[in-house]
C-alpha cells in the first residue's frame, strides 16, 4: 500500500494507472475509520475490482469546521488507519497536509471555493452555515488530486451525499457517486468516529437516533401522518434520554431533500441530536 502526500504526487500515480487501464475508486474520510468507513473500502473494491485501484484518502479539512466545532480535537489515530486500510486491501492512501491542501490559508492567499447553493439550504447546512463550502471544495480538490472512476459516500451522510452527487453532475466531473449503507453497532447507534467522545451515559442514550427512526417508521406503516404531529412525537421520545438535545428533526424525499407536510413510507426522515456536547447525525427511508 503507498502513500501519497500532495496532489502532484497522486495525480501523477493516477496517471500512470489510467494509462495502465486500471480503474480508480477514492474513499474520503478524515480517518479514524471504524467499520463503517471500511464498508465503503470493500464497495469500492467490488466497484473496480482486484484489477483497480482502491484509494482511501484521510483528511481533517478544517474549512468544513466552523471555529466554534471540533477541529482542534477531531480523532486521530493515523497508525491504527493505516493497519486497517492495509488489512482492507487499499492499494494507495492519500494524505494530504493543510499546506498543500490550502496553500496560503494562513496568509488569506487560498480563494477558490466549490459551492452548492441548492441542496445545502436546509439541516446540516442550516445548522453549520459555513460546513458544506468546506465539504464540497474538498471533494472537488480530492477529485482533481486522485483522479478516480468512482468515489463512494455513506448513506450515514445522506445529505453530503445528495450534495456531493450534485456537485459532480454540475461541474461535469466524469465519477460515478456510489452511497453504500450505514454501518452500525449491535444496538443500531450509527458508527461514528465522533462517538469516541461520549461518555458511557452518553453512549447508552445515543441509541435514542436510532429509536426514533424506528418509531417513526412503525407509525407510517400505519399510514401517513402530518411531518408537524410526527416530529413532535420524535421530539418527546428524544427528550425521555436526559442528556439528549434536538438539533433537527426533518421529513423529506429521499432524492430531491425537499421537505413534506406529509410523511409516509418511503419518505425520509434525517436528524441531529446533540448528547451532552456530542453532535450526532442518521437518517433513513421510512
Ligand atoms: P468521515 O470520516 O466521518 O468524514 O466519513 C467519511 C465517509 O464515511 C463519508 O462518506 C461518510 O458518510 C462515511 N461514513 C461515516 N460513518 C459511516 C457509517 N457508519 N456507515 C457508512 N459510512 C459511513
Amino acid at each position: 500500500m503507498k502513500t501519497y502526500q500532495t496532489p502532484a504526487a497522486m495525480q501523477r500515480a493516477a496517471q500512470v494507472w489510467k494509462r495502465a487501464g486500471r480503474r480508480i475508486a477514492l474513499v474520503p474520510t478524515m480517518g479514524f475509520l471504524h467499520d463503517g468507513h471500511m464498508s465503503l473500502v470493500r464497495e469500492a473494491r467490488r466497484r473496480v475490482g482486484a484489477e483497480g485501484i482502491v484509494v482511501v484518502s484521510i483528511y481533517v479539512n478544517p474549512t468544513q469546521f466552523a471555529p466554534s466545532e471540533d477541529l482542534s480535537r477531531y480523532p486521530r489515530d493515523l497508525k491504527r488507519d493505516r493497519a486497517l486500510c492495509r488489512a482492507e486491501g487499499a492499494d494507495a492512501l492519500f494524505l494530504p497536509s493543510d499546506a498543500v491542501m490550502y496553500p496560503g490559508r494562513d496568509l488569506g492567499a487560498y480563494s477558490t471555493y466549490v459551492v452548492e447553493e441548492c441542496l445545502t439550504q436546509r439541516m446540516e447546512g442550516a445548522s453549520r452555515p459555513t460546513h458544506f463550502r468546506g465539504v464540497t471544495t474538498i471533494v472537488a480538490k480530492l477529485f482533481n488530486s486522485v483522479l478516480p472512476d468512482v468515489a463512494v459516500f455513506g448513506a450515514k451522510d445522506w445529505q453530503q451525499a445528495a450534495v456531493i452527487r450534485r456537485m459532480t453532475t454540475d461541474l461535469n466531473f466524469p465519477i460515478r457517486i456510489v452511497v453504500a449503507p450505514t454501518g452500525r453497532a449491535g444496538d443500531g447507534l450509527a458508527l461514528s468516529s465522533r462517538n469516541a467522545y461520549l461518555n458511557p451515559e452518553e453512549r447508552e442514550q445515543a441509541t435514542v437516533l436510532i429509536r426514533s427512526l424506528e418509531a417513526a417508521r412503525a407509525a407510517v406503516r400505519r399510514g401517513p401522518v402530518p411531518a408537524a404531529q410526527l416530529g413532535k412525537a420524535v421530539r418527546r421520545l428524544i427528550a425521555t434520554a436526559p442528556a439528549a438535545r434536538v438539533d433537527y428533526v426533518e421529513f423529506f424525499d429521499s432524492e430531491s431533500l425537499e421537505p413534506v407536510t406529509e410523511v409516509r413510507k418511503g419518505t425520509h426522515m434525517a436528524l441531529a441530536v446533540f448528547l451532552g456536547k456530542t453532535r450526532l447525525i442518521d437518517n433513513g427511508r421510512l
